[in-house]
């Protein structure tokens, strides 16, 4: 097998093929070759379990996880990177490669097709262009699914891991945390990848709660209360939602008192119950997801 993280190798290789990087898809591929291991082992890798993967570029933690996994299926965008993903992956029969945008894949039907049987994880070096897409995208449809485990521009880390109640919670710590228990795993510099991005990486896993977080009268309304929350984080919250759903200001004071929170606290001052409590008291006052 080829070592796909020394640089010469993959210098050959994409030579040979004629392959150019593209910075639209988000390709920086890794060649640390310690990372991959790392990232498959705290990522749960192990028998008995059925691992995705989101964009293999030329397979170098593809490998990492189908050495330790029952079988790895790999969702990748760039049909260029098919024939390459051939030659690398040559010696495993337990790869499969769907060659489309995740996105757009179904993955509950992928998951009942090809892991009968197995525990099923997602282990990726994500393109940072849709992180925050890709992840809702796969908590949102509830996968039968007990890990994620990504790397992530560090900055995109800090605001998914952050704590409700400190000042670098946004709104998608909040909408992650519904789902599942984040956690930072280890901090990966510019100079492991080719080319180089401009910025600095970190792991983190996701692990999937059972049930979501907090008990909800109406989920979308809740990402919609979230999401208005944080739209304007300097301005409290009675200004924030009273705009978004069309309320007087005095009234969504008098609601959020009713929930035991201060009218004039601001977004990042609200635990997760606090957000459960608001919206449900939106939901009984009538107020419906806003078609935006
Ligand atoms: N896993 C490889 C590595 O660590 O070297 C490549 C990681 S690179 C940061 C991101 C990969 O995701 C690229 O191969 C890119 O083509 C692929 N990709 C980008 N957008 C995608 C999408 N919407 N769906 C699936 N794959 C995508």
């Amino acid at each position: 097998m080829q070592n796909l993280s020394n640089i010469s190798v993959i210098r050959d290789i994409l030579n040979r093929y004629g392959f150019t990087f593209s910075k639209a898809l988000g390709q920086n591929f890794l060649i640390n070759p310690s990372v991959c291991p790392r990232m498959a082992e705290l990522g749960g890798a192990g028998p008995g379990v059925g691992m995705i993967e989101i964009g293999a570029g030329i397979g170098v933690l593809t490998a990492e996880l189908a050495k330790r996994c029952d079988k790895v299926v790999c969702v990748e965008i760039d049909s260029r990177l098919l024939p390459i993903l051939d030659e690398t992956l040559a010696g495993f029969g337990n790869i499969a490669i769907v060659n489309d945008d995740v996105l757009k894949v179904d993955l509950h039907q992928l998951i009942g097709r090809e892991f009968s049987g197995m525990e099923v994880a997602v282990c990726a070096n994500l393109p940072y262009y849709i992180t925050s897409p890709i992840l809702m995208h796969l908590l949102e449809q509830r996968l039968p699914i007990r890990s994620i485990t990504v790397m992530v521009q560090k900055e995109a880390a800090a605001r998914i891991t952050a704590e409700p109640g400190t000042r670098e919670v946004g709104a998608i710590s909040i909408a992650l945390r519904y789902y599942c228990t984040p956690k930072v795993l280890f901090q990966v510099s510019r100079g492991s990848f080719m080319p180089a991005p401009e910025v600095d990486s970190t792991v983190i896993r996701l692990d999937i709660l059972k049930e979501p977080a907090v008990a909800v009268e109406d989920e979308a309304l809740f990402f919609q209360t979230v999401k208005a929350a944080f739209s304007q984080r300097r301005k409290t919250l009675p200004n924030c939602l009273s705009s978004f759903f069309s309320l007087p200001k005095a009234e969504v004071a008098a609601l959020l008192e009713g929930c035991g929170i201060p009218a004039t606290a601001r977004a990042e001052q609200l635990t997760l119950p606090d957000f459960g409590r608001l919206c449900n008291a939106l939901h009984q006052k009538g107020i419906r997801r806003q078609d935006i």
